[in-house]
């Protein structure tokens, strides 16, 4: 059977059944709503945008994921063209009307002579055919059982414990040094894996009464289910008293400070390598349910993270993903049952975009295998390629957690001008490139004009 079943009509699931079926593949989408809901989705509607109306920045020249945008609308994206058709005046970024939004991405699908609409909860991975599971960060319980009896359960999580990520060019390397506690690691790569703030007895005071002030969200009604203590935002560890975190993420023990070897320091903040470019840091137990913009300001507190510039931000959400590093092939197939796929949020990727990319290239990778022509992997150095190989391959699997698109996950560009290029520069640098090398691997096998 050359059928291609998707189960879940999210943004990824959507976009995924419109570029298989614009290849020729038929295709059948398994949406469990509006039978089965979660507490986040309102309608019955596909694509339906669970939370804000915003697409983020559509600058395709200085911004990663504007750069998103641009590489689905050259892929004739079913997702970016709802959005353009349905946007809203919002300055820089892409916002978008959200029903009429859904709307037309739902029409669409139900008009499309190759595509079927099947209601139902799909709650087992089955044995044979072809298939795409897409079922994002709500996926029903009794599939996340499913899934967690293939992979094992520690590979298959229900909430995401973000800690703060920081560029590695915007720490002061004159106040943090490079050592592992006890200088633990067998290579010397392994001991310089970790960086370290040091704070004084007055930054330490000052840091949690800024943390016990800072504004926070609040758990949606319904998302807590299953929650437990085990990643607590370091809010509340402050909450619990002011030396908590001093004798937790931010004990001073085992380190000594490479630039004042004399002087202990009161608290230290570490910062541990995110990726294998080491372009990217996260900061070691941050989790946090603190408002974005307290966060910039409350991190920044920190010595050595004075002028930092974050590739994300931290967070506590209710989100089911995979430990895709040790689970998915460059293809997004299960290694496990490689005629299984994956795609959106549950492939730790995060955000309404970057979900329904994946499911974009899921969508292509699986109609050309249905039709005998297989494709090469996504050339690295576009936007949907970074974001692919972060999540199948360049992210540490151990601390895996869900990451947005960003210039953190382009390999550097090689400078021919010999100096360092500014900040400007060197982002229309990696977005020139990008739009090539997606360019290229679209005519490589672009079977959508067939549609
Ligand atoms: P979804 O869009 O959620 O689609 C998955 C689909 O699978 C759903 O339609 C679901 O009903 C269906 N499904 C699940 N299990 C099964 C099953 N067993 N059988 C059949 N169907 C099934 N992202 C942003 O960019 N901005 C935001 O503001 C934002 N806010 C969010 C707020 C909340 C509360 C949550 C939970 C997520 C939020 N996200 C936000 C993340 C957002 O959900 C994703 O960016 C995006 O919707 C993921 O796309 P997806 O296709 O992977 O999953």
């Amino acid at each position: 059977d050359k059928t291609l079943h998707i189960v879940g009509g999210g943004m990824a699931g959507s976009e995924a059944a419109w570029q298989a079926a614009n290849m020729g593949v038929d295709v059948v989408i398994h949406e469990m709503r509006p039978k089965v809901g979660t507490f986040a989705h309102q309608t019955g509607n596909l694509a339906e945008m669970v939370c804000s109306n915003s697409f983020r920045s559509d600058d395709d020249e200085q911004n990663a994921v504007g750069l998103l945008h641009w590489e689905m609308r050259a892929a004739n994206g079913l997702i970016m063209g709802a959005a353009d058709r349905h946007r809203l005046p919002a300055g820089g970024a892409l916002a978008v009307d959200r029903d009429p939004f859904s709307e037309h991405v739902t029409e669409v699908l139900r008009a499309h002579p190759r595509i079927r609409v099947e209601e139902g909860e799909v709650s087992a991975l089955p044995d044979d055919g072809h298939w795409i599971f897409a079922t994002g960060p709500l996926t029903s319980t009794a599939l996340g059982q499913a899934i967690q009896a293939e992979t094992g359960a520690e590979r298959l999580a229900f909430f995401d414990a973000i800690a703060p990520i920081v560029y590695a060019e915007s720490i002061d390397m004159d106040v943090v040094w490079a050592q592992s506690r006890y200088d633990k690691g067998e290579t010397e790569a392994e001991q310089k894996a970790y960086l370290n703030c040091p704070m004084t007895k007055d930054q330490y005071e000052a840091f949690i009464d800024a943390l016990l002030a800072a504004e926070k969200t609040e758990f949606h009604e319904g998302e807590t289910a299953g929650y437990f203590d085990g990643c607590l935002p370091i809010e509340v560890m402050a909450e619990r008293g002011r030396e908590t975190l001093r004798h937790g993420p931010m004990k001073p023990v085992g380190l000594t400070n490479a630039h004042k070897p004399d002087e202990k320091p009161y608290a230290v903040v570490q910062l541990r390598r995110d990726n294998a470019l080491g372009t990217l840091f996260n900061i070691v137990g941050f989790q946090t349910k603190m408002k974005y913009g307290a966060q910039t300001e409350v991190f920044r507190m920190i010595p050595g993270l004075e002028n930092a510039s974050f590739a994300r931000l931290g967070g506590i959400h209710r989100n089911t993903f995979l430990n895709s590093p040790t689970l998915l092939d460059d293809r997004m197939r299960l290694r496990s049952r490689p005629h299984v796929r994956f795609a959106g949020q549950v492939t730790g990727v995060e955000g309404y975009v970057e979900s329904a990319a994946m499911g974009l290239v899921a969508g292509r990778f699986a109609a050309a295998e249905i039709l005998g022509q297989p494709l090469a992997p996504v050339p690295q150095d576009t936007a949907m390629g970074a974001l692919i190989h972060h999540i199948t391959g360049g992210a540490e699997a151990k601390t895996f957690q869900p990451m947005n698109v960003n210039f953190g996950l382009f390999r550097p560009l090689e400078d021919v001008r010999g100096g360092r290029r500014g900040r400007k520069d060197r982002y229309k640098g990696y977005t020139d490139r990008a739009k090539e090398a997606w360019q290229g691997w679209l005519a490589g096998q672009d079977t959508a004009a067939l549609a």
